[in-house]
């Protein structure tokens, strides 16, 4: 996938001293390969990697102290100004504000509409209002009931009524007369794009005139979707794209595409099926989503501005012969916290994110292991080997640790030590850490 073709784009250049005009061309051959691959047009592709490659070389990449951070650097940043460069909030200007979704069926759009109105009213403090205009399908009106209640927010819907002009100008009015401020309009949308949808949603525009009409498309349909969001444009000229169903594994290709393609901000995403599921975007995280490395890049900046060189290369070798000892694990542990904030850290690391929010970690995680390291003799630890039960029990009670805890350690050292020889053959701080988160 198109992650993995980033990785191995920038693997030649991560960690890597020397950059040469050769492998510069020859990771932006990659990079393009990786853009073609996700649907990006020819020309896109082609242009963001020359792009690059002028800027690249205008910043004296092969001259750089770090060339393949700053190459790095260079592509994110430039991937972030192709998804439209800053974060663009919705538009909530009138009194109600308007707001008309449009898209495919299962698009998204009845749950977005539930979410957008959630985060109105929840980080707006808004009154918004959610309006059922998909008039083809019964189970759409309740649909967005069991939506409302969800959240606590009013639908206005009519079942009597088969105009969605008239539904949505009602609503506007039912809005006016009781105090909402914000009209959300669900509409109703089909497999593929055909006349009487485009009619349909187009009358309703004109109807009601919205501060902000948003396209909504599933990221997980690629090509597809860009074709879906040119039409949409073309006749609706919406102000903004929410991407759904960018949960999982969906890397977001199709963001690349759609701004590339009809030139209009992406304002939101989904990211589940739940009413909490949604969030700006931002195109700087999601530059750093596709290319799926989290913030690697820092991570490594600040790994290495902390870390002496020589002393990294001395410790590479004592790991390949297996000497890695005891007091070279204290060491680790001092550059570890040298590093900064645990938490903040290992957040960078992709897929960690997540994980660590809820994890209370903190510097003091290492107080136990550091004292009963303290407590061995310059022998024991040079050599655990030697470490008998007498030995051990010297510790524990030197330490305050249990026995166990001191068995816990000496085993985890062990198996630590071992994966480190194996991994020794891969030579950057980045890979290292990644595999020990
Ligand atoms: P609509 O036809 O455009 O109104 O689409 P719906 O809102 O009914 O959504 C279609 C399906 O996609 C439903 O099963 C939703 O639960 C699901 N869905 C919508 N947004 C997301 C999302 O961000 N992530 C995931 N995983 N599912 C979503
Ligand atoms: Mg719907």
């Amino acid at each position: 996938n198109l992650t993995d073709k980033f990785d191995r784009a920038f693997k030649v250049l991560k960690g890597q001293g020397q950059i040469t005009e050769v492998n510069v061309a020859e990771t932006l051959k990659e990079v393009r390969r990786a853009l073609l691959d996700a649907d990006v047009n020819f020309k896109t592709a082609k242009d963001f990697t020359n792009q690059i490659k002028e800027k690249a070389l205008g910043r004296d990449v092969l001259t750089a102290v770090k060339p393949g951070q700053l190459l790095v650097k260079i592509v994110q940043e430039e991937l972030a100004e192709l998804m439209g460069g800053e974060q663009e909030d919705v538009d909530l200007k009138g009194n109600p504000a308007i707001i008309l979704m449009s898209g495919l069926q299962g698009s998204g759009k009845t749950t977005f509409s539930g979410k957008l109105a959630n985060y109105l009213k929840t980080k707006k403090g808004k009154k918004p209002l959610l309006v059922a205009c998909d008039i083809y399908r019964p189970a759409a009106i309740d649909q967005l009931h069991v939506v409302g209640d969800q959240i606590g927010v009013e639908v206005f819907s009519n079942r009597d009524e088969k105009d969605p002009v008239k539904i949505s100008q009602a609503a506007i009015q039912y809005a006016r007369s009781n105090g909402h401020n914000v009209v959300i309009v669900d509409t109703a949308g089909r497999l593929a794009i055909d006349e009487q949808m485009m009619n349909e949603i187009t009358a309703v525009k004109r109807a009601i005139n919205p501060s902000e009409t948003l396209f909504v498309v599933d990221a997980m349909t690629g090509q597809d979707a860009v074709n879906t969001a040119k039409a949409f444009n073309e006749r609706l000229n919406f102000d903004g794209v929410v991407l759904t169903k960018l949960d999982g594994d969906t890397r977001g290709g199709a963001a690349i595409s759609i701004k590339s393609v009809v030139n209009k901000p992406i304002k939101f995403i989904g990211t589940g099926e739940k009413m909490e599921a949604i969030d700006l975007f931002y195109p700087k995280r999601m530059a750093d989503r596709i290319l799926g490395m989290g913030d690697v890049v820092s991570l490594v900046e600040r790994a290495q501005e902390n870390y002496d060189e020589e002393k990294a290369r001395k410790l590479h070798k004592k790991i390949a012969k297996n000497e890695f000892s005891f007091d070279d694990f204290l060491d680790q542990i001092q550059q570890i916290k040298k590093m900064g904030n645990m938490k903040d850290l290992m957040g960078m690391i992709p897929g960690m994110g997540k994980a660590v929010k809820n994890l209370d970690i903190d510097d003091d995680a290492f107080k136990g292991i550091e004292s009963i390291i303290y407590s061995m003799t310059p022998e024991e630890r040079n050599d655990h080997k030697i470490l008998n039960g007498s030995r051990r029990k010297r510790i524990a009670n030197g330490s305050g640790a249990s026995l166990q805890d001191v068995n816990k350690l000496v085993k985890q050292f062990e198996e630590t030590r071992k994966m480190m020889q194996l991994m020794s053959n891969k030579k950057n701080m980045a890979n290292m850490m990644r595999q020990m988160g």
